[in-house]
């Protein structure tokens, strides 16, 4: 069966206390005007005031206090009792001005507020309070019931039940149109998710799980604004696997892919969580090393040489494979394409060098071991 009811969470406590806030302006609003009437009317002011001010006015509030009571103890059954108070407050309206016609009107009052619960079963508890209700009006009350004879009353529940089946009918059409927009947001919610798993592989490398070619330059353009405009230091390692091509021919691609992927995992691990490491292409890294002194992003990279050094390669008879480090810190006003090939130079230093240690070649600064 077709499930008609909303999550409760849709304002449904601020919607009974807009209708509670209704109640008490139907009050208010009933008494300005019996006040007015009675200038106008030709009977005894004091009947008057008995019969349409103060009888009306003490059962409405009474109605209106107990759903009132029902609201703040949050009870079970607070909705029915709101509707059972609206269909009692078209009750004592239609009661109470007994020759007015157009009050009959307010017979459909609990099945308009009942639809606002988007709720077959409340809009047809209503029509049958409702109905109800003026069934014994137009069968005991004394006026009502002269004025309604088995034709009116059979008119009257027929508009009633039709009146109910229009609000039904509208609330179902309501309902269509928010499965529709539910629909439509779960499809944009999985097409971000989709956008965003695929945004993160167009810039991650198969391999290592770091950081491709592509995203370090996006990154790099990124810090180095960043590194302008804040006025704090910047660094770029070119890091290279020493005689990687070695491993390969030695042990078969699938090892030289094991100790990447090993050399990898080291690098990312030695760095905090503002750098950025990626895959440059082959058997070559980047990192961007952020807001640190020289010396230290130095230590940095020099720690990461060693720790390379220590890891152990089970696969291979030499067990160690050492890297090679060119560091280039950025200055004021670099392009991007220099500060790159500042490290780069570096790096080829360190290989012609000897391989296995990290160049600073501006500062001249080199880790003989
Ligand atoms: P150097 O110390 O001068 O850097 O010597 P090298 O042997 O490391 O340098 P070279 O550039 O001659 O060789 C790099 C090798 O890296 C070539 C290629 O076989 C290997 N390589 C590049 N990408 C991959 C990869 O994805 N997987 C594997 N297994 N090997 C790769
Ligand atoms: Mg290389
Ligand atoms: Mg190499």
């Amino acid at each position: 069966m077709e499930n008609t009811r909303l999550p409760a969470h849709l304002n449904h406590y601020a919607w009974n206390r807009k209708i509670l806030n209704v109640f008490w302006v139907i009050i208010l609003v009933s008494v300005c005007v019996e006040v007015i009437n009675s200038f106008l009317s030709e009977r005894p002011l004091k009947e008057f005031y008995l019969q349409f001010v103060l009888l009306p006015t003490f059962l409405l509030s009474l109605t209106a206090l107990i759903a009132e009571w029902s609201f703040r103890r949050k009870h079970k059954y607070t909705d029915y009792t709101i509707i059972g108070a609206a269909s009692l407050f078209s009750g004592i309206l239609v009661g109470v001005h007994s020759e007015m016609f157009v009050m009959y009107a307010s017979l459909f009052f609990p099945m308009l507020i009942s639809a606002i619960y988007f709720d077959k079963k409340k809009v047809w508890v209503s029509f049958t309070f409702s109905l109800s209700i003026y069934l014994v009006l137009s069968s005991f009350h004394p006026i009502i019931k002269e004025l309604n004879d088995l034709m009116a009353q059979l008119t009257m529940a027929s508009i009633l039940l039709i009146s109910t089946t229009i609000c039904i009918a509208i609330m179902s059409r309501g309902y269509e149109i928010a499965v529709d927009l539910k629909k439509a947001q779960a499809d944009h919610q999985d097409l971000m998710v989709k956008s965003t798993i695929m945004e993160k592989q167009v810039k991650t490398d198969a391999l290592t799980g770091l950081y491709n070619h592509m995203a370090f330059y996006e990154y790099m353009d990124v810090l180095i604004l960043q590194a302008e405009t804040y006025h704090h230091p910047l660094h770029l390692a070119v890091i290279d696997i020493d005689n990687f091509k070695k491993v390969n021919d030695t042990y078969g691609h699938g090892i030289g892919d094991l100790v990447l992927k090993r050399i990898a995992k080291a690098l990312k691990e030695n760095v905090s969580t503002d750098d950025f490491v990626a895959r440059y292409g082959g058997e070559e890294f980047v990192i961007i090393l952020n807001d640190v002194k020289e010396e230290i992003a130095f230590s940095i990279l020099d720690n990461i040489r060693k720790v390379v050094q220590q890891l152990k390669h089970p696969e291979i008879i030499e067990k160690s494979v050492t890297i090679s480090v060119g560091l280039q810190t950025y200055r004021a006003g670099m392009h991007k394409q220099a500060f790159f090939e500042g490290a780069d130079n570096s790096l080829y230093v360190a290989k012609r060098q000897g391989k296995n240690r990290v160049i600073i070649q501006e500062c001249n600064q080199a880790l003989e071991i």
